[in-house]
This record gives structure tokens, C-alpha cells and sequence, in this order.
């Protein structure tokens, strides 16, 4: 019945009037983000200095300028209209949190004035105990602060002024996923610019360059909440495919839906005043499905405008009845969604360090950054699968059609020539001092428009960065942001040792380099793959190459969380071991409440909807029998009746199937509901109660083909998919 009456209002749907200005983007961009303008507005020249230095140098910045910031940023969102203000920041649930208070200050006579001190801008201290922390902060202390991040602009969001924060606990441990970020993005300055000063030594700042594409699906919110799935889980648990869906591949990069370029007009619009400079909109492969990418930016502004753009095209979307699906993989047997997270470096000079360049040195260099991310991968591609581990991605890495659980690099045939050559050379001399070992591989120049795409790989260069692949659409960016640049930061620190300790045995500074990388090139070719990730021969390979093959979150997490990691994190200051223990309780635990929810409502869609419906089309098939026969002489009915009673044979097959299925699901879930330990439970979520989502969506998805269309209670493919 909702099926119905959802399908009657979307008929009716028109694309809704554009609310959007004509006129230029230059002339709006930016306009809500206290960015370098207002900046140069609104502050003394002396506040505006303090600010910039704590942005490129984390210099600190004292109680006197805080206040003439606070009073500063106050007067810019005041004029444009802002009555609150709120810390914005990035607890573990993955979303952003927000406390909202008014500027207002009470003063004599029943009056108020709006105030905004220095130390508001700075410190906050909402209650926090219902934010996850794997316990680190109990609930009787249950304090947590927030504290401002003057590298990401504040901005204003429905009339109230965000201030960016971090989130620590009352003892100092982080709380969040910005913490860990800047921290890795600091350990990643730091190594990166000791590494440059072998090239060039004016060099001294090197940031980690985020330009991410984010995928969704849109559907229409009238069908959206006739199902309960959707709407409690954030994807289909059934559905039969629809009998077309992309396998003409006629949606991708096809023409945008007028209903959805009104939405994507809008959401584009709000975006650029919040400064996020989005780009790029297309069709993606599966039907209803899009991307949206933005020009790239510092990794930590880059990260937040991505959280900020999935919170605004969510909003904006309702107002053209429009619900995003943000899941990694909303609909079975069509793509899934993924958020390319494209990474590079860039120095202060400019220079993106994993461009090719045009002389030996810059070749050497650029060859210095490659071959050392290459390295790190291959050391730690096990925490690197752990970073993109949700259960919403499990169903697509692994799958035919996202990057495998298989952590590899593609670098392209030019690439790995020249690593070959550079390999060679070590081979054929062996004196380290000779002129002959200078001989540093020529890059082609043609790789820059670099045509040779392999879009099969979880972790590809394309000419000037590597693109992560395998992040899952809904996930924040610092997941794979942090890991990554730790893990970077951790190899050029070992690297910058052992040429330092060759070049103090004399051995000349190119040729150390040279020597270091060509052993990395030796130690890491296992990770490079250059075939088609996606085919079983190379699941095959990698096994023999003993690379990992990791299919389930809990296991992911369990294979990265040893020591060895725990060092990583804690050599570099990003996370020590006991917020590291609590990361990984908190995300054990939700893996198996993601779980439990998807198996409730299986349970409950299986029961209340699925299986009245089909015994009620039953019903009306043995009346129908019962009819033949009393019309018909015995032989004829016999001939006649047979698909009919097939039919009901068949659909009390499916029902039986159901419901047994769904009991034992059940029984299942209460023994894991008994487990105290997380991760036991979590283990057992996945091995015990996901296997019942496939048996039981098939008969599902079968009685969808038998039981009449009037009937079915739940929108179907075609209509999720195709309706616009
Ligand atoms: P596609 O990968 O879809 O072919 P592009 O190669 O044009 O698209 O770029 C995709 C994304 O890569 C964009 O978001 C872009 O901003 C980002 N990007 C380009 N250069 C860099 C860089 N140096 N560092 C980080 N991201 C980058
Ligand atoms: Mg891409």
C-alpha cells in the first residue's frame, strides 16, 4: 500500500523552481567562510599575522589576539546574520557534532548584548558522554573539549557561525578523527621537508595535497521511505535486480535528469559560498547514481569540506524531495559507491613532489617520493586495508566491480619501466662511487596525460598523485588521510636515515638515494600489480606473493591492530596505544550494532511484509484452483491447473524458507548478543548471522517475481533506480 502511494506522488513530481542566483561564482565564493578576505577585513594587521602563523607554523596564539579574533569573527558573521555560534567537530561516530549557543549575554535592565570572548573561540567543554570513546572517558567525567583549528576557516551554517575544532577528552586523549589527522599531517611536514632538502634547501613546509570525488545515489524521498531498509540502514537488504539496470551503460556521463541538475545547481551553489571548491558533477555507472569532485585542497581543509559537503547535499536534496544514499552499497548487482581519495605533496616552493620533472635532480626526486610511498604501502598494506574497513564497503571491495580487499599499486607500463631501469642499473654496477650509477632513469614526458588508466586498481598513480580507490563513499577522508600520511611520514624518516648513513661513509648524495631506492624498488615489488585487480587469477597471484586478502571488517581490524602498528602511531605522537585500544573497541562494537540492526530488519521486513503478501497472493492462486475445479471436467482441470499449483507449491517453499532461515538468524543473534567482548562478538556477528542476508533475501527476491505487482509492499529496483 505505501509502495502505491509512493509511486502516485512521484508521478506527480516536477523539478522544483531554481533557487540560485545568476551571476558569477567568483562573485559568491567563499562568502560564508571567515577565509584570507574577511580575514584581511576584519582583523589588525597583528591578529592577521598571529593567525597565518599558527595556520603554516602552529604557533600558539595568546588570550589577548584570541579575543581580538573572537570579536573580529563575531562582527563578520553578526553582519551577515548570524545569531549563534557552535564548535564544529568530528567525533567517532563519523559524522560531525555541533552544540549550538546563542551570542546573546544577559546584562542590567532585562537587556542582552551579543558577546563572543576569546576563550569561546578557542576552548569548549560540551557534554560529551554520549559521544563513543571506547573508554577512555568514563561517563562521571564525562568532560570533553573542543578546540579550535584556525587551518580550517570557520563558516556559517544556518545563521550560525562554525568554528572547526578538535575534540579531546579531559585528560588529553583525542576523541575524534581531526586529532590523529593533523598530527599525521604534521608528522608528514616534517619528514617530507628533511627528505626535499636533499633536492632543494629552500624548502621548508610540506603539506599533503586531498582532492576526493564523492559518489551517491539520489532517490525519490516518497520511495525512499516505503522502505524501511533504506530508511533504518541506508541500503536495500532485498530487492530483485531490475530486468535493465547499467549493463547498457548508457547512464554514465549520459545527460543529468533536469529534477537532479536543479539539485545539483543548488547544492553547488551553497557549496561555493562555503568555499568548497566543487568542480566536476556526472552521471556515474549505476542508474540514479552521481559523483561530485572538487578542485583539491590541504588534506585537513579538504577533509572538512567533505563532511560539510555530505551534511549539504543530504539538506539540499530534501528540498527537491530527493534522499541521498550515501551507502556504500545501497542497491545488490549494481555498482556501488566509492570516495577517490586523489593524494600528493606539495612544498612551500610549489612544487607538487610527485610530478615527473624535467632535469635529473626533479626526476630524482620525484622518483624519491614514488618508490617510498610504494615502500610504506607495501609495509603496512594491512593497515591500509583497515583504514577503508566498514561493513557498508565489505560488499563492495571484493566485489566485481569496486577495487579488491587486495591492497595493490598501479603505477602504468612508463613507471614501471623506468623502476625496472633504475632496479637494472643497481645490477650492473656495483661500485658506488662511479660516475656510470648517476644514470638516473629518464621519465617520459607523455606520462603526465597519462591515458593508461587502470580503474581496476585499489591505489593507482595518475600522473602527478596516487588515487585511493577503495575508500567507501560515506566515510570521512581522514580514515584513509591519516594512515596514509603516517605511514609515509614513518618510511622518508627510515629512508632519510639510511641515505644519511651512506653519505656519511662517503658515498655521494645521489648515489646514496639511488642505492636506497633501488633496494625499495627490490623490497617492494610485490605490491605493484598491473593487471586486472578484479579477475580471480589475480587473487591467485597475490596469495602467492603474500599479499593479504582480507574480506571482513572485523578481520581487517584485527589483522592491523598488533604492536607493530601501535608503534607506528606512537613514534610519530598520532595516537597512543590506549586511544588506539578504544578506536578499535568502538569500531568492533559498531560493526556488530550495523549487523544486528541490517538482521532486525531483515527479521522484521521477512515477517510483517514479505510473507502476509505472499501467502495472501496464495490464497487468491488456491481459490483459483478451487474454481478450475469445480468448472472443469477433471482431465482438463489436471492440465490447466498445473503452473497454478506449481506456483503455490512454490511460494510455500520460499515462505518455509523464510521463516526457518530467519528463526535461526535469530537464534543466532542471541548468542552474540550474550558476548561481553567486542571483537568476539563482532567475529561472530559476521560469521554466524550475516551468512542467514543472502539465503533469505533470495527467497525474497524470488516470491518478488511470483507474487502479484499490486501486492508487493516494497518499491521495487526498477522503480528505486529508474524514477526520477
Ligand atoms: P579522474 O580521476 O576522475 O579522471 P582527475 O584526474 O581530473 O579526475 O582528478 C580527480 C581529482 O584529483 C580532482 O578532485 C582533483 O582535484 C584531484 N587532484 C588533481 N591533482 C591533485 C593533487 N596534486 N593532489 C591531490 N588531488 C589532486
Ligand atoms: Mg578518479
Amino acid at each position: 500500500m505505501f509502495r502505491i502511494k509512493a509511486l502516485e506522488i512521484i508521478t506527480e513530481r516536477k523539478a522544483r523552481e531554481n533557487a540560485v542566483p545568476r551571476g558569477k561564482i567568483s562573485d559568491y565564493f567563499g562568502e560564508l567562510t571567515f577565509g584570507d578576505t574577511a580575514m584581511r577585513e576584519y582583523l589588525t594587521a597583528e591578529a592577521y599575522e598571529k593567525v597565518m602563523n599558527a595556520v603554516n607554523y602552529g604557533e600558539k596564539i595568546d588570550r589577548k589576539i584570541a579575543d581580538q579574533i573572537a570579536a573580529s569573527m563575531k562582527a563578520w558573521a553578526i553582519g551577515k546574520g548570524c545569531t549563534h555560534y557552535t564548535h564544529w567537530f568530528h567525533p567517532l561516530t563519523g559524522t560531525t557534532a555541533e552544540k549550538h549557543d546563542a551570542f546573546i549575554n544577559p546584562i542590567d535592565g532585562g537587556k542582552a548584548i551579543e558577546n563572543f570572548q576569546g576563550t569561546e573561540l578557542i576552548q569548549q567543554e560540551p557534554d560529551a558522554s554520549s559521544f563513543p570513546s571506547g573508554g577512555i572517558r568514563n561517563t562521571f567525567e564525562a568532560r570533553g573539549y573542543t578546540a579550535w583549528d584556525p587551518t580550517s576557516p570557520a563558516f556559517i551554517l544556518d545563521n550560525t557561525l562554525c568554528i572547526p575544532t578538535i575534540f579531546v577528552s579531559y585528560t588529553g586523549e583525542a576523541l575524534d578523527f581531526k586529532t590523529p589527522l593533523l598530527k599525521a599531517l604534521s608528522a608528514i611536514d616534517k619528514a617530507a621537508v628533511d627528505v626535499c632538502k636533499y633536492f632543494n634547501k629552500d624548502v621548508g613546509k610540506v603539506i599533503a595535497t586531498l582532492g576526493w570525488e564523492q559518489e551517491y545515489f539520489l532517490v525519490d524521498t516518497a520511495l525512499f521511505m516505503a522502505r524501511p531498509d533504506l530508511v533504518l540502514t541506508g541500503r536495500t537488504v532485498f530487492g530483485h535486480a531490475s530486468a535493465k539496470d547499467q549493463q547498457l551503460s548508457d547512464h554514465y556521463f549520459g545527460t543529468i535528469p533536469e529534477r537532479v541538475m536543479e539539485f545539483m545547481k543548488e547544492f553547488e551553489y551553497e557549496a561555493h559560498r562555503l568555499g568548497i571548491p566543487v568542480k566536476t558533477r556526472h552521471n556515474e555507472v549505476a542508474p540514479n547514481q552521481f559523483e561530485c569532485a572538487p578542485v583539491f585542497e590541504e588534506a585537513n581543509l579538504a577533509v572538512d569540506h567533505n563532511q560539510l559537503l555530505m551534511h549539504l547535499i543530504k539538506r539540499i536534496a530534501n528540498r527537491h524531495d530527493f534522499t541521498v544514499l550515501l551507502h556504500e552499497k545501497p542497491y545488490a548487482r549494481v555498482n556501488g559507491s566509492g570516495k577517490h581519495n586523489n593524494w600528493s605533496l606539495m612544498t612551500d616552493t610549489g612544487v607538487n613532489l610527485l610530478s615527473p620533472g624535467k632535469d635529473s635532480n626533479s626526476n630524482l626526486r620525484f622518483l624519491t617520493y614514488l618508490v617510498n610511498i610504494l615502500k610504506a604501502l607495501h609495509t603496512h598494506a594491512d593497515l591500509i586495508r583497515a583504514a577503508i574497513a566498514t561493513p557498508g564497503n565489505d560488499h563492495r571491495l571484493g566485489a566485481n566491480e569496486a577495487p579488491p580487499a587486495i591492497i595493490s599499486a598501479f603505477i602504468g607500463t612508463q613507471l614501471t619501466k623506468v623502476l625496472n631501469e633504475l632496479e637494472e642499473q643497481g645490477k650492473i654496477n656495483h661500485n658506488n662511487n662511479s660516475e656510470l650509477n648517476l644514470n638516473i632513469p629518464k621519465i617520459p614526458e607523455i606520462l603526465l596525460d597519462n591515458t593508461d588508466r587502470n580503474r581496476t586498481s585499489p591505489f593507482a598513480f595518475t600522473g602527478n598523485k596516487f588515487e585511493f580507490r577503495a575508500v567507501g563513499s560515506s566515510a570521512t577522508c581522514s580514515k584513509a588521510m591519516t594512515p596514509l600520511n603516517l605511514i609515509l611520514a614513518d618510511q622518508l624518516v627510515q629512508f632519510k636515515k639510511e641515505v644519511d648513513g651512506l653519505i656519511r661513509k662517503k658515498v655521494k648524495k645521489e648515489n646514496a638515494v639511488l642505492q636506497v631506492l633501488r633496494r625499495y624498488v627490490k623490497e617492494s615489488k610485490p605490491i605493484l600489480f598491473e593487471g586486472n585487480s578484479y579477475s580471480k587469477a589475480w587473487e591467485e597471484e597475490a596469495a602467492k606473493r603474500g599479499l593479504s586478502n582480507i574480506k571482513s571488517t572485523p578481520e581487517a581490524l584485527i589483522k592491523s591492530f598488533n604492536d607493530k602498528t601501535v608503534r607506528l602511531y606512537e613514534k610519530h605522537k598520532v595516537l597512543n596505544r590506549r586511544e588506539m585500544e578504544a578506536r578499535h573497541q568502538i569500531k568492533m562494537e559498531k560493526y556488530a550494532q550495523q549487523i544486528q540492526i541490517e538482521a532486525r530488519v531483515m527479521g522484521d521486513l521477512a515477517t510483517n511484509h514479505i510473507v502476509p503478501v505472499a501467502i495472501q497472493y496464495q490464497n487468491i492462486l488456491i481459490e483459483n484452483v478451487k474454481g478450475l475445479k469445480e468448472v472443469l471436467d477433471n482431465k482438463t482441470f489436471v492440465k490447466l491447473s498445473k503452473n497454478q499449483v506449481q506456483s503455490i507449491k512454490d511460494i510455500s517453499e520460499h515462505i518455509t524458507e523464510i521463516k526457518e532461515n530467519v528463526n535461526k538468524m535469530i537464534g543466532q543473534r542471541k548468542i552474540a548478543n550474550k558476548m561481553k567482548d567486542n571483537q568476539e562478538k563482532a567475529l561472530y556477528y559476521n560469521k554466524n548471522v550475516l551468512p542467514y542476508f543472502e539465503v533469505i533475501r533470495y527467497h525474497v527476491d524470488k516470491l518478488e517475481l511470483l507474487v502479484d505487482d499490486k501486492l508487493w509492499p516494497l518499491p521495487k529496483y526498477r522503480e528505486l533506480l529508474f524514477l526520477k
